[in-house]
């Protein structure tokens, strides 16, 4: 029988070490609050140098005997975790919101999102094959052979607190490698629920490990990870400043890593395209978690001669949806992470007015919800001047830029250091193939604006990162390459 935990039984708020629930060894706490009122969820550990380092000796004391797991064993194990994170969908998806605010369905969402990585790592764990290379002379044997890399730190964001760590998880497991994990400050109580189910399914103790951190004390624990030659890799989602901090600091160990940063994605809808479909794909893209995704369009280019008819379908649409706490079941859009957040898209809504932008729907703050909330929003003669077009806004709001001729939308896509998620509507089949060639972007939806999935390859280009999450290729990452020269045969 998979066991089922209430809401409550699956908050944790010391650190997971070596298979046991520990404070911070200087017993240090911080707060987590729900964003939708600021209330007190829990006080959790607040770890520092000395609890990361803990983790790591964990690590790496689990690891030989981990390593040498048969891949069906591991892969039992992941198939038992997967059990337990459906069956205690619910209980995940509701700790989800309460301490991100996305929607209840939404947080439901995540939670199968999430588990369909181990489920896929599960299977990708019994197919690690190496390869016997062709004989290049007599009397020797090559071949190569695939191995674990070794310790992995995992540090993952707040906007997807299980799907992010647990497509680091999955695969870092399936591979044989152990793991030391932080989950980001604002939402570490999913990562530790995860980690009970995750023990509850019969990881061995050391193999996973988790701490939690606040933000100032954040810097100098995973600072030991960076440092310490035993950890192999390090697996980061978050931001692009972050990821270039972690690629600096852990140079001098030359570790592996996979950076999976920032975006700032196009959506292009061009004259051809069906502008109904274009409409839902791009509010299906855009206002999931409140437009705080990293592939979430950021930009949205419109072709001249479809430009009002698309950007009045829009606000109509938009207009309509409901904001509020994630607890209200109709609600479609919660609250920002935070006050920073909100201030940050506030910011780009006035930029934009300020240059000469319009609002059609939104553009406020709602203060009568709360802090941290803010309405959907549509802006139409927005133009590359705006702080909205090279910064991520990471929030509800789309702005909508024109267009003539295809060479300039593609050019404008293009105009950005990141290259993570790209989009674009039309019927044009030609267009299709040239369009998607020219996007400098790990992926690319195609009259489509819901294309995440386990079985395809998430990540990006140019200063989105490195990497690929998912898919066959998602646990490259985690194994090194050995080549084995046999002589004398
Ligand atoms: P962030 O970079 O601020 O934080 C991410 C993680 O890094 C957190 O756990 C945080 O505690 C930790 N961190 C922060 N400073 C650190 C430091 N100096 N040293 C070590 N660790 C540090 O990002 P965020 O605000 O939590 O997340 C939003 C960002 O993540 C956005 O830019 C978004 O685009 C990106 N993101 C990318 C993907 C992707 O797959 N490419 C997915 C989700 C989010």
């Amino acid at each position: 029988m998979t066991r089922t935990f209430a809401p409550e039984a699956l908050i944790r708020k010391d650190n997971f070490i070596g298979g046991r629930w520990v404070p911070a060894i200087d017993g240090a706490c911080f707060a987590v609050t729900d964003p939708a009122d600021g209330s007190l969820i829990a006080e959790v550990a607040d770890s520092d140098i000395a609890d990361a380092r803990a983790a790591t000796d964990a690590a790496a004391a689990a690891l030989p005997a981990w390593r040498e797991t048969l891949p069906k064993e591991r892969a039992e194990i992941l198939r038992r975790w997967h059990a337990l994170i459906v069956a205690n969908q619910d209980a995940l998806g509701a700790l989800i919101s309460r301490e991100q605010g996305k929607p209840l369905a939404e947080g439901r969402g995540e939670v199968a999102y999430g588990a369909s990585y181990v489920a896929w790592f599960a299977e990708e764990a019994t197919r690690i094959y190496g390869d016997l290379i062709p004989q290049q002379q007599r009397g020797k044997r090559m071949s190569a052979v695939k191995e674990p890399i070794g310790i992995v730190a995992a540090i993952t964001p707040w906007n997807f607190p299980l799907a992010m760590i647990a497509r680091k998880i999955a695969p870092a497991l399936a591979a044989g490698c152990t793991v030391v994990g932080k989950p980001a400050e604002d939402t570490p109580l999913t990562a530790s629920a995860l980690v009970l189910l995750a023990h509850e399914a019969g990881v061995p103790p050391g193999v996973l490990n988790l701490i939690t951190a606040s933000r100032q004390r954040t810097v100098a624990a995973v600072s030991d990870w960076l440092r310490d030659a035993r950890v192999r890799k390090i697996t980061f989602t978050g931001s692009t400043a972050v990821g270039k901090h972690l690629a600096r600091e852990s140079a001098d160990t030359l570790k592996k890593l996979s950076l999976e940063l920032g975006g700032n994605a196009p959506f292009i809808v061009f004259d051809d395209a069906d502008l109904e479909a274009a409409a839902a794909g791009l509010i299906a893209a855009k206002f999931r978690n409140g437009g705080q995704t990293c592939v979430c369009p950021n930009r949205v280019y419109v072709q001249a001669g479809v430009y009002e008819r698309f950007a009045a379908l829009l606000a109509d649409r938009v207009s309509a949806m409901k904001v509020g706490p994630a607890s209200d079941t109709e609600v479609q859009i919660g609250p920002m992470i935070n006050e920073r957040a909100v201030q940050k898209i506030a910011r780009h809504v006035d930029d934009a007015i300020t240059r000469g932008a319009r609002i059609l729907t939104g553009g406020t703050r709602l203060p009568a919800l709360g802090p941290n909330f803010f309405a959907p929003t549509v802006l139409v003669d927005a133009d590359s001047r705006m702080e909205l077009c090279s910064e991520e806004t990471f929030g509800p709001v789309v702005p909508l830029f024109r267009f003539n001729e295809e060479c300039e939308a593609i050019e404008a896509a293009n105009a950005t250091p990141y290259g993570l998620a790209s989009y674009f509507y039309t019927n044009d089949m030609k267009r299709i193939e040239r369009v998607s060639r020219a996007l400098e972007a790990g992926l690319v939806g195609i009259n489509e604006g819901a294309i995440s999935s386990e079985a395809a390859p998430f990540g990006g280009v140019k200063e989105s990162g490195y990497g690929r999450e998912g898919s066959k290729y998602g646990l490259d990452d985690y194994l090194s390459i050995k080549y084995l020269c046999q002589g004398n045969l």
